[in-house]
């Protein structure tokens, strides 16, 4: 299962940084996800429980924001948000296979104390 090794790799770089601030405990993390990333916000917050235990980060709260799809068509540069998985430029019907924003996945924030 992908998002376990992802969370653990995110969970490891907000312990390391969360041990930098000298905290004692993390509260909340903040994480961003692209709609097209591939990954399953609800397996992640499977994985953040199971992942969580034993740490500092034992009672915090994961928080995911999703970051939708968007597209530059390469033929007239309109910019969209494509309403499915089809990345059809809405000007001139061109097929784009490049994405702007939506395949991010990353530790926003942390809160800690
Ligand atoms: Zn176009």
């Amino acid at each position: 299962m992908h998002e376990l090794s992802l969370m653990a790799e995110t969970l490891a770089i907000a312990l390391r940084n969360a041990e930098a601030q000298n905290a004692r405990q993390i509260h909340r993390l903040t994480m961003a996800i692209g709609a097209a990333s591939g990954v399953v916000p609800d397996a992640l917050h499977f994985a953040f429980d199971v992942a969580i235990q034993g740490t500092i980060a034992a009672n915090a709260e994961l928080a995911i924001e999703t970051i939708p799809v968007t597209c530059q068509c390469p033929q007239c540069q309109t910019q969209f948000s494509p309403p499915d998985w089809i990345y059809e430029c809405p000007t001139c019907q061109t097929l784009v296979s490049q994405t702007l924003t939506g395949r991010e996945i990353q530790l926003k924030s942390l809160e800690v104390s």
